[in-house]
């Protein structure tokens, strides 16, 4: 069984928070990792909310620094030391992350030397790679410093473990043998690795946040299984508004989903005036691609 990837929407609006969506931020876990995806005020709340602990966070992923998607980390941070969180801490963001940490650290004060933390500026590149999964990053189009990210686990081959019982292997450091793909013998008999091995297929989940539309969030966003992107506008807004503001309509991020052939689309980062009509937005996408769906405030999705 592949290890699932567990996507929680901790937060789904946009600068201003409505009573339904809070500013935007997502957790994603895999394995031991616990990837925070930008951190928007209250964003701890949210955890406490969705029965996550902010504690087991192992990096986070900043797509900008403007306020709805920061302003809770001075809040997490302090969370950390209260509770004396003892990892390293990877913080990622584009070109003027390391100027903007130093700021919060320093809103953030006493205790903070004592966290253990790595941060790096990052543009169009991998981001870290862990050999079974890895992290990638591209830049935007948002006035302002700004990336999106994809989070892959890649391609595998696995021992078939149904095979292995039928054919009555016994548990040994050979079976560690056959799992590379190697040959081994077993009473006598030769049995070839490879023809007990089956390919898991790899995954891959990107996060288009703030943007105007750009090339680079369809090469990001290529082949995922699954695309969040903003939407916080519908279609109908004026140019000026676009223009003013680098955000995508509906029908952008539904576009960038067509052209990156995704899967399954998730749209976030509404803007307040949809809080009672999201089915604007959803229904405007739906024109250009099917397979979407806008999360509510602590959804989550299992791949
Ligand atoms: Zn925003
Ligand atoms: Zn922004």
């Amino acid at each position: 069984m592949a290890e699932r990837i567990d996507l929680t929407f901790l937060g789904t609006g946009s600068a201003i928070p409505t009573a339904r969506r809070n500013h935007p931020a997502m957790l994603l876990k895999y394995k031991a990792e616990n990837i925070l995806i930008d951190c928007g005020e209250g964003t701890q709340r949210q955890f406490r909310k969705a029965g996550l602990n902010p504690c087991k966070v192992t990096r986070i992923l900043i797509s900008h620094w403007h306020g709805d998607h920061v302003f809770g980390l001075p809040g997490i941070l302090q969370t950390l030391i209260l509770n004396g969180y003892n990892q390293r801490l990877e913080i990622y963001g584009p070109r003027g992350t390391k100027g903007w940490v130093r700021k919060y650290f320093d809103l953030v004060g006493r205790g903070i030397e004592n966290l253990d933390v790595v941060v790096k500026e990052i543009g169009d590149e991998i981001v870290f790679d862990c050999d079974e999964y890895f992290v990638e990053s591209k830049k935007l189009e948002h006035g302002c410093p700004s990336v999106g990210y994809s989070f892959i686990v890649r391609e595998k081959m696995r021992l078939d473990r149904e095979k292995l019982k039928k054919l009555k292997i016994p548990n040994s450091p050979l079976v560690g043998k056959l799992a590379k793909g190697e040959s081994v013998e077993i009473d006598g008999k030769k049995i070839d690795g490879k023809k007990l091995l089956y390919k898991e297929a790899g995954r891959k989940v990107s996060f288009v946040m703030d943007t105007r539309f750009c090339e680079n969030a369809v090469a990001l966003a290529k082949g995922s299984d699954l695309l969040v992107c903003e939407a916080t506008y519908s279609k109908e807004e004026s140019k000026e508004l676009f223009e003013k503001r680098a955000h995508l309509s509906s029908v952008e991020a539904a576009s960038i989903a067509k052209k990156a052939k995704v899967k399954g689309l998730a749209l976030v980062h509404l803007s307040q005036r949809y809080e009672a009509i999201p089915k604007v937005i959803l229904e405007e996408a739906k024109e250009v691609f099917e397979n979407v769906i806008i999360p509510e405030d602590l959804d989550g999705i299992e791949f």
